[in-house]
Order: C-alpha cells, then structure tokens, then sequence
C-alpha cells in the first residue's frame, strides 16, 4: 500500500506519518516511512539544493523540475522497491505538494506542473491523509517547534492560506484517495483515527 501525507507547514503530518509507521510496525507489519523532497540519497541532495540558499535561486520553472527530479529518484530508488516488496510505503508529502506549492507560487504553471507529472512520476498514492490545520495555528506551533528554517516556511499566514485551500480542493476533487483529517486535536487522537482508516486497507 503507497500512503502519502499532505498538509501546510506546522500542520503535524510528519509527527502523523512517523506515528503511523510505528503503529504499522507494531502490529507486524513491513512499513517504510519517507519523505520529500527527498527519501532517497541523490533526491535528498536536490533538496539541500531546494531549500537553501535566496529565495530567488531558482525561477519558478526550475524549481519545479529540481522537485519532479528529486520525485522521479524517490520513485525509482525508495518507493517503488520497497512496494516491489510488499511492503507499505509512507511518504511526507508526495505529488499532491507540488499541486499546491508549485501551483500557489505560479497559478499559470499549475498545467505544467500535471503535464510533467504524467510524463515523469505518474505513479500515485492509494491513500492520502490531509492534515487539515488553521494556518494560524500551524505557524505558531511551526515555530514553536523551532523549523521555520527552510526559506519556503518565511512567506507567511497568507501564503499557507493559499496552500490550505488548495489541498481541500484537490481533497475534494479525489475524494476516493483522500481522507481530510482535522489537525487541531491530540496527537494521540488523531494517530487513532488514522491508524483505523489505514490498518484495514493493508493485507495481512
Ligand atoms: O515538509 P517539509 O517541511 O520537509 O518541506 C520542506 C519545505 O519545502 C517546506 O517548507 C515546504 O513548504 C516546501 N515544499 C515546497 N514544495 C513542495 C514540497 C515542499 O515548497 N512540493
């Protein structure tokens, strides 16, 4: 099973993903938890690439190419062995982030962006969990927790508004792949409901 987990800065998906891979393990079964940009070694390099340096390193254009390199590695290398395998695959974040991070920055990149994907990636989750979180709140506890590091987390409440409304809407677009989890709760509660949806979708 490919999962996949998606959300704003500070949403608490990472805390989710690395929660539900536990809970997988616990109860037997082979879950390899990843992430991007990044997940495999040559993608992890893009990402250093990604997320230091100015804000205007990279044009909109390539940037986009530098996350779909970094994906098509990710694939080829981490995802698609370990599915090879027969084992559960949990990334932090996958395509669905470039929709709406690449697609907020550039509104008229958003066709490039599912032209290159069907060319390059194609492959995509079965599940998806969206950590559905008020952008006020996720900034404060991004910040709190000390990230905010990258130069992608500086652009502010109004900016992750914009990426919130964009991931309900592809939610509300797939809603056969998507399950829009409220973020606003304990973690424990949340790693609970989580962990019903998916335990049951995994053959034993
Ligand atoms: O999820 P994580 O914090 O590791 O992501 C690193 C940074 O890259 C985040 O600040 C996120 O906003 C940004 N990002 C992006 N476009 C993507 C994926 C992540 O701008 N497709």
């Amino acid at each position: 099973l490919f999962i996949s987990f998606e959300g704003i800065d500070g949403s608490g998906k990472s805390t989710q993903a690395r929660c539900l891979a536990e809970r997988l393990r616990a109860a037997g079964h082979e879950a390899q938890l990843t992430r991007e940009p990044g997940g495999s070694p040559g993608a992890e390099e893009i990402r250093q690439l990604l997320l230091t340096g100015d804000p205007g390193r990279w044009s909109a254009e390539t940037e986009l190419l530098l996350f779909t390199a970094a994906r098509r590695d990710h694939l080829e290398r981490t995802i698609r062995p370990a599915l090879a395998r027969g084992h559960t695959v949990i990334t932090d974040r996958f395509a669905d982030s470039t929709r709406v991070y690449q697609g907020a920055t550039r509104g008229d990149l958003r066709e490039t962006v599912d032209r290159l994907h069907a060319l390059m990636i194609g492959a995509e989750p079965e599940l998806t969990f969206l950590i559905d979180m008020d952008p006020a709140k996720a900034l404060a506890r991004g910040l709190a927790r000390g990230s905010g590091e990258d130069r992608f987390e500086e652009m502010g409440l109004g900016f992750q508004q914009t990426l919130r409304a964009g991931f309900l809407a592809l939610a509300a677009a797939a809603p056969e792949r998507f399950r829009v989890i409220d973020g606003d709760r304990a973690p424990e509660a949340i790693a609970a409901e989580i962990a019903e949806i998916a335990l049951p979708r995994i053959g034993s």
